[in-house]
């Protein structure tokens, strides 16, 4: 049985209140021009690597600190010292909420690494934030229901949410009385520090909880070792099965692996969908967060009675986007992560111009690792062979016939991560999402922003292995399932 505790979610801050607005906007200035410094978080000596630039991915100029990968050293002192927490699950449990407050409480530095180091806007580094302590809390909650910790879990977390689910991996492993090995995504290692030092100080015990930070090979030397009894990672499909073959290599037979990983979500919109509605949830789902979601919607299908006027619309939609440094408030789509993303979104986009299918592109800065926000045609899904992780969506038309089609291409993906449906038709909603294979379907609404213990996130086939995160069949994983048995 699964323990539904009481709780709520962050308030987080009401950015449509502009004197909310404008006190963050002032206490985020402090750290404007901030260096932070990142290494090896270990319970032991860590070794003095040499240390790399992390750089701004909007502004080329702005140096955000410097970090040091682990060596092989770290990781071998790491494991020796990682040894589960021994705490009562009420220590504990207080120790994750007290994290959760100490995040709110340094919000302002928070949402600056989250511009400067991740390029995030405001809205994206407050729904960020908010999504990080909900973990905290929803699983400080549960943690009274689950009791074994299996041992030591490798938790790898990606770039694109660097606080939330880096947070939420290892919140739930420690909720549950693991030891944890954070690896955070090569690109934003400082706010995985900062997080880590906020644990640390919150009562987390710095041999349950260390940080290697470091690129693949550190990755793949904390997948490949008998001592881990768990791993848990967010990224790409290829990375997620690579993982696999190392763990069946080098773990136990047992080892469970909890892989969230990418997607080509689709959204379909009738010809009964409200217009302006559907508008604004495409352009919330291809570019917000400048389309680098794994939730993100990648392929739209517009039956074509509507499509004329529809595109038409999307195409004045997007002209009012604003691109550019997402420090800035009026920001809408900020940079993509690096420059390896920049130019793989790039040569996608140029392959779509050399066959003659953009329908409309934006134009982006000169400097940074911009990628104009553009829509492509496509013939169908079945086209679309992998996923291109930012601010590209790509179109097809339906008629009303093949509807079953649609459906039955989009599910040939193999992935099913998220999708979206607008249309006005009570008993079409009801058809379409028993036969849409996906984790997540959203109807008349954007299919981004899945909401801690009230939308459990993640996927099936190719997008992932579940359980799903903030549900609540998420902590049981993460924990052994003993059978106790007592004479009568
Ligand atoms: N949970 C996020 C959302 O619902 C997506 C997570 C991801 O991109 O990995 O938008």
């Amino acid at each position: 049985d699964i323990f539904q505790p009481e709780r709520s979610n962050s308030k987080g801050w009401d950015l449509t209140h502009a004197p909310t607005l404008t006190a963050i906007d002032h206490g985020r200035a402090a750290y404007q021009t901030d260096r932070w410094t990142c290494g090896p978080i270990i319970a032991g000596e860590p070794s003095d690597g040499s240390a790399h630039e992390v750089i701004n991915p909007a502004l080329p100029g702005d140096i955000v600190g410097t970090t040091r990968d682990a060596t092989e050293h770290d990781i071998a002192t790491a494991l020796n010292a990682a040894s589960p927490w021994q705490a009562d699950l009420m220590t504990r449990a207080a120790a994750l909420n007290a994290a959760a407050d100490a995040y709110e409480a340094n919000a302002e530095e928070l949402f600056a690494l989250l511009a400067r180091e991740a390029g995030k806007g405001l809205p994206d580094a407050v729904a960020e934030l908010r999504e990080a302590v909900d973990f905290l809390r929803y699983y400080a909650a549960q943690a009274t229901a689950v009791t074994t910790p299996r041992g030591i879990w490798t938790c790898i977390s990606p770039w694109n949410f660097p606080l939330a689910i880096f947070t939420g991996q290892i919140a739930a492993a420690l909720a549950t009385g693991n030891a944890v090995l954070a690896k955070p995504a090569e690109q934003t290692p400082l706010i995985a520090a900062r997080a880590v030092e906020l644990l640390h100080a919150a009562g987390v015990p710095k041999n349950a909880l260390q940080l290697l930070p470091g690129g693949g090979d550190v990755g793949a030397a904390l997948t490949a070792d008998i001592r881990i009894k768990g791993v848990a990672f967010t990224g790409s499909t290829a990375t997620a099965l690579k993982i696999r073959t190392s763990m069946a290599e080098h773990c136990a037979p047992g080892t469970p692996l909890i892989a969230e990983t990418g997607g080509l979500n689709a959204m379909i919109v009738d010809s009964t969908a409200l217009p302006e509605h559907a508008v604004r949830d495409i352009v919330n789902g291809a570019f917000r967060s400048a389309g680098q979601r794994c939730s993100a919607l990648r392929c739209l299908y517009v039956q074509e009675d509507i499509s004329q006027n529809l595109l038409k619309m999307l195409k004045g939609a997007m002209d009012e986007l604003s691109l550019g440094n997402p420090w800035h408030l009026s920001t809408d789509v900020g940079p993509v992560i690096d420059a390896a993303a920049h130019k793989t979104i790039a040569d996608h986009i140029a392959t779509a111009k050399a066959e003659n299918r953009i329908i409309h592109q934006l134009n982006a800065p000169a400097e940074g690792h911009f990628i104009a926000p553009t829509v492509i045609r496509v013939n169908s899904i079945a086209a679309m062979t992998r996923e291109i992780f930012g601010p590209v969506l790509h179109v097809a038309t339906f008629k009303a016939h093949e509807l079953d089609m649609v459906i039955a291409a989009i599910n040939a993906t193999g992935y099913g991560l998220t999708f979206g449906l607008h249309t006005r038709i009570d008993d079409r909603v009801q058809t379409i999402v028993e036969k849409i294979e996906a984790g997540n379907i959203y109807v008349n609404r954007d299919q981004i922003g899945a909401v801690v213990g009230s939308q459990p996130f993640g996927g099936e086939g190719l997008s992932g292995t579940g359980p799903k995160a903030g549900g609540a069949h998420y902590l049981p994983r993460f924990s052994a399932t003993q059978a106790p048995e007592t004479r009568e």
